[in-house]
């Protein structure tokens, strides 16, 4: 997956000081496979990796990120450009009523997203009229019906027999007639948003296109919605191109992404045809739906959860000179020179980030440890503070120096057992001694802190 890709890829640069132009080669070379993997278009995967290249040259290295997370920032960043960066949704006609039409292939989820549409129009306090617009599928008009019952929203069917001929289960009527009656109806009964579900096909065709096209000329929408499943991939974008050619469309909608689908459809539509994605589905009931947030797919693209936020965080709340001083008293001499007080510093650093459970909890292949994030007991951890700070400076500089006497004394300062005491110590030389021979192994972007 690309997730697999990707960290792989990035790890090849943990612990590496700086970029070099072979780390940023070896590191886009995988990213790109990995995008293709992920049916990214092979022209977008192009123009994001050439982009991302580009950045990676110019960028000055910050000082609280490791390249690793330098990168991981870059692509994060261009792929939250790609994806429209904004988050955009309906725009309302000045006088109602605002149409939105929706277009695309059979099985899209048109008709489910009309039923999620009107739900969530409603829930603004607007007053949605659906219209059954798709008269080529049996039962499509009944579908609708029953989705906008669902929704508790009004649906304008074409009268059967009218406009229909061949028998209920088999219409063939002019859904640009229907489409008519519908603007007609809405405007007598006050209705202020008119969605308008289509057609589709199970490919693209000049006819299916000229119906849409038809439709759309006759209620002259203010969106237009281009509806896709996300599984679809490579087909994405070829679909979008005939849409967007012989329909014309203002915005694209992302169904089913409730599945395994990367994301990889929704960068290529967004890179391809330059229209923002403005809303995501993500099952089959009405409330599995959403406004699209280009930062969440980026992400899931990514396959990085929030990680990024991690990341974020770090650079706002990292000293950086500090973890780097610390990291190198670590790695020289068997990490002798990283004393107690040193690790308290990191200890405190990571804390200011947030409660521990949150930031382990974000950091990616943590999800199953769940259990174990959740018992992180934070009163341990103020145990840990306070036993230090109950050390003179010569002790936490060298922690040999504890004898019985001197666990003693501290004990009694901190307020805990001497066996506390003598955990915390056998604990911290132990981990002291993995860290260091583990030179630069630490957690990405994570301070060295011994047995964290
Ligand atoms: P249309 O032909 O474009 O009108 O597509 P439909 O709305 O009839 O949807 C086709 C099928 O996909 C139906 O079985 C829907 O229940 C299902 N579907 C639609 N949207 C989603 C979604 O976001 N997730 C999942 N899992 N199924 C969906
Ligand atoms: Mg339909």
């Amino acid at each position: 997956t690309l997730q697999d890709r990707l960290n792989s890829a990035f790890k090849s640069l943990r612990g590496k000081g700086r970029l070099t132009e072979a780390d940023i080669d070896a590191t886009c070379r995988e990213i790109r496979i990995a995008l293709l993997e992920a049916d990214v278009n092979l022209s977008v995967v192009k123009e994001f990796v050439g982009a991302v290249k580009h950045r990676a040259r110019g960028t000055e290295l910050s000082g609280a990120l490791n390249p690793s997370q330098q990168i991981i920032k870059i692509v994060d960043e261009e792929l939250v450009a790609i994806l429209g960066g904004e988050t955009r949704t309906i725009r309302f006609a000045k006088k109602p009523p605002t149409v939105i039409m929706l277009a695309g292939l059979q099985g899209a989820g048109k008709t489910t997203l009309a039923g999620k549409l009107g739900r969530w129009l409603r829930e603004q306090g607007h007053s949605p009229l659906l219209v059954a617009a798709d008269l080529q599928r049996p039962n499509a008009v009944n579908q609708l019906q029953v989705v906008g019952e669902r929704a508790g929203v009004h649906v304008f069917a074409p009268e059967p027999g009218v406009t229909t001929a061949g028998g209920a289960d088999q219409p063939t009527g002019d859904p640009v007639l229907v489409a008519r009656r519908a603007m007609y109806h809405a405007q007598q009964k006050l209705y202020d948003v008119v969605v308008v579900d289509t057609a589709g096909r199970l490919g693209v065709d000049e006819e299916l296109m000229r119906q849409a096209a038809a439709i759309k000329a006759e209620v002259r929408p203010q969106e237009t919605l281009f509806v896709v499943d996300a599984m679809i991939g490579q087909d994405a974008v070829n679909t979008a191109r005939a849409f967007a050619e012989g329909v014309g469309f203002d915005g694209v909608v992302l169904t089913k992404l409730d599945g395994d689908a990367r994301g990889g459809a929704a960068l290529s539509i967004a890179k391809v045809t330059g229209r923002p994605i403005m809303f995501a589905s993500n099952g089959e009931q009405l409330t599995d739906f959403d406004v699209f947030h280009p930062d969440r797919m980026a992400s899931r693209i990514l396959g990085m959860g929030d990680v990024l936020t991690l990341i974020e965080q770090a650079e706002r709340t990292f000293d950086a000179e500090q973890s780097a001083k610390a990291a190198a008293k670590l790695q020289s001499k068997g990490g002798s020179d990283f004393g107690l007080a040193d690790f308290l510093q990191q200890m405190q650093m990571v804390r200011k980030m947030g409660p521990l459970s949150k930031i382990f909890g974000m950091l990616p292949g943590m999800g199953e440890m769940k259990d174990q994030i959740a018992n992180i007991d934070e009163r341990e951890v103020d145990r840990i503070e306070a036993i230090i700070q109950s050390m003179t400076p010569a002790e936490r500089d060298d922690p040999k120096i504890l004898n019985g006497s001197r666990r003693a004394r501290i004990a009694r300062g901190s307020g805990v057992e001497v066996s506390d005491v003598n955990n915390l110590v056998n604990r911290f030389m132990e981990a002291r001694k993995v860290m260091s021979q583990l030179a630069g192994g630490s957690m990405p972007g994570m301070p060295p802190v011994p047995g964290l």
